[in-house]
């Protein structure tokens, strides 16, 4: 606990000891959970707090208070538990295709006394139910796909203004080049916003819903990597 407590402290100073403690134990569960499923590469205290905590938390200011954020292909909560964590004000979904990340999750929302949403499935095809179709503030996804896709994936999630935030490295100027088509198919708008941590460079694309989904999207997972927009 002591590596991880000062790790957090150094990196995540705003944070009150209350939500520094949380973020020890989810880390404390990561590495042992880890032990038992693929959760994470990183379980060096000093890396995890910087490069899975506070790189989750990075862009927090560009969600609006309140707002109703899904995190798309969550894997072991990131960014999602991190910013549940730091900005309580948030109303959180947790969407995933692997049932087992869910399981430890479901977990870690016990034992942090999180009450979050936990969704087991596809986006593309959690992108057409009624449930969670345009009932977002804001979509978050981390290592997830390229911009492009994640345009297809996200984007049906939001409401009209939302913002899909899809966390990147120095490719993100490209990625958002190539992504020019299927933001004007999915009525959106992107850009670049950098973020200079001490231990690397932090791209997020930001993109914009400007009007609502046409209905084919986002289409089948086959079709959409055989036929990419
Ligand atoms: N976002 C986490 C992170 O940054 O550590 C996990 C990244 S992991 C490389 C990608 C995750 O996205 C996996 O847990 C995978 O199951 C999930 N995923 C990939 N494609 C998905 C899709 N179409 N719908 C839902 N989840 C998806």
């Amino acid at each position: 606990m002591n590596d991880i407590f000062v790790a957090v402290q150094q990196t995540l100073p705003q944070l009150n000891e209350e939500q520094q403690k949380k973020l020890c134990l989810f880390y404390e569960m990561l590495v042992d959970w880890n032990t038992r499923m693929n959760l994470t590469a990183i379980t060096e205290p000093m890396e995890v707090a910087q490069k899975h905590f506070a790189d989750s938390i990075l862009p927090e200011k560009l969600l609006k208070n309140g707002a109703a954020v899904i995190d798309v292909g969550t894997g072991a909560g990131f960014p999602g538990i991190p910013l549940a964590i730091a900005r309580p004000d948030l109303r959180f979904t947790l969407m995933d295709a692997l049932q087992k990340r869910l399981t430890f999750l479901a977990a870690v929302c016990g034992e942090l006394g999180l009450n979050i949403p936990l969704v087991h499935a596809r986006a593309e095809e959690a992108g057409k139910n009624p449930l969670y179709r345009a009932k977002f503030d804001a979509a978050l996804s981390r290592a997830v796909a390229s911009a492009g896709e994640l345009c297809e994936l996200t984007v049906p999630f939001l409401k009209e203004n939302g913002l899909s935030l899809m966390y990147k490295g120095p490719q993100a100027d490209a990625e958002l080049a190539a992504a020019k088509n299927a933001l004007n198919l999915l009525k959106a708008r992107g850009e670049t916003v950098a973020f200079d941590a001490a231990w690397g460079e932090r791209r997020v694309i930001v993109v914009k819903k400007l009007a609502p989904t046409p209905d084919v999207y986002p289409r089948a997972s086959g079709v959409m990597k055989k036929k990419p927009l």
